[in-house]
């Protein structure tokens, strides 16, 4: 072999093993971005409200947002480890009242397993949260001292408000203008808020069976390609667990990224 030929030969060989490496590095790269949330998440968001319309998406993505309301509580520990056994992330959005005092430790649990944590209130009694703007920010105060022990409060960025943010049973304490006012003192205070778009119906009056709540959550979230689906963790809804598997399974089968909602930059 000529020597003008063989270092040919050495510079592309060299060059595919340089293009080796980097395809294998783009690989590793993108592999730990699909894997569960990292914590890193919970501390680089951007604290602006979502704008109507707004977009940043690769085209036609389909996402997953788990969220679970009211807990933690009995239950809350078996939900872990479900979405830990299936390698996914979730978001639970926390309330401290007594019934869940002794289950707050489980949200280090949560941040350790990369899932996120929103406020949802302390009390959750829609007269005392909903009598007036103070009274809510009174509520989330207290929520926010309760859960201090277990979550670093820099990286709590999300609220949903009990009932949602468009609710009306909160007119009745404190008058048709109150969500209206809690929704702007929120975007001040640089909160962000979710309801959702899927609903599991799970804490619906006659406890659904577990095949029941699987089919809620798939005939809504069928032909939509960002779900943010609301489950709770409370004492009474063991059946959710049951079902948890099936629904993280079709939301897997059917091409869904499981995301924190730290990662939800649109409207629902
Ligand atoms: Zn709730």
């Amino acid at each position: 072999m000529k020597a003008s030929m063989k270092r040919k030969r050495i510079f592309w060989l060299t060059a595919w093993g340089v293009c080796c490496a980097a395809v294998a590095g783009v690989m590793l790269w993108a592999a730990g971005q699909s894997a569960v949330c990292s914590n890193a998440d919970l501390t680089n968001v951007p604290v602006v409200p979502a704008a109507a319309g707004q977009s940043e998406t690769p085209e036609q993505e389909k996402r997953v947002f788990l969220t679970f309301d009211d807990g933690p509580s009995a239950t809350t520990e078996s939900v872990l480890d479900i979405l830990k056994e299936k390698g996914v992330c979730a978001t639970f959005f926390v309330v401290g009242a007594e019934n869940n005092q002794k289950y707050l430790p489980l949200l280090q649990r949560m941040t350790e397993e990369g899932h996120q944590i929103g406020l949802h209130s302390y009390s959750h009694s829609y007269k005392t949260i909903y009598e007036s703007t103070t009274a809510f920010w009174a509520d989330i105060k207290q929520l926010r001292q309760t859960i201090e022990p277990y979550v670093d409060l820099d990286t709590i960025h999300w609220l949903r408000f009990p009932g949602g943010s468009t609710n009306t049973v909160s007119h009745k304490y404190g008058g048709s203008g109150i969500m209206k006012a809690l929704k702007e003192q929120a975007e001040e205070k640089g909160y962000r808020y979710v309801d959702w778009n899927v609903c599991a119906e799970d804490a619906a009056g006659g406890h659904p069976s577990a095949e029941t709540i699987y089919e809620n959550v798939v005939n809504e979230a069928e032909g939509k390609t960002t779900c943010v689906v609301l489950m709770h963790d409370t004492k009474a809804t063991k059946n959710t667990v049951e079902a948890l598997p099936d629904i993280i399974d079709w939301f897997s089968e059917n091409g869904y990224r499981f995301c924190g909602i730290s990662e939800l930059n649109q409207q629902i």
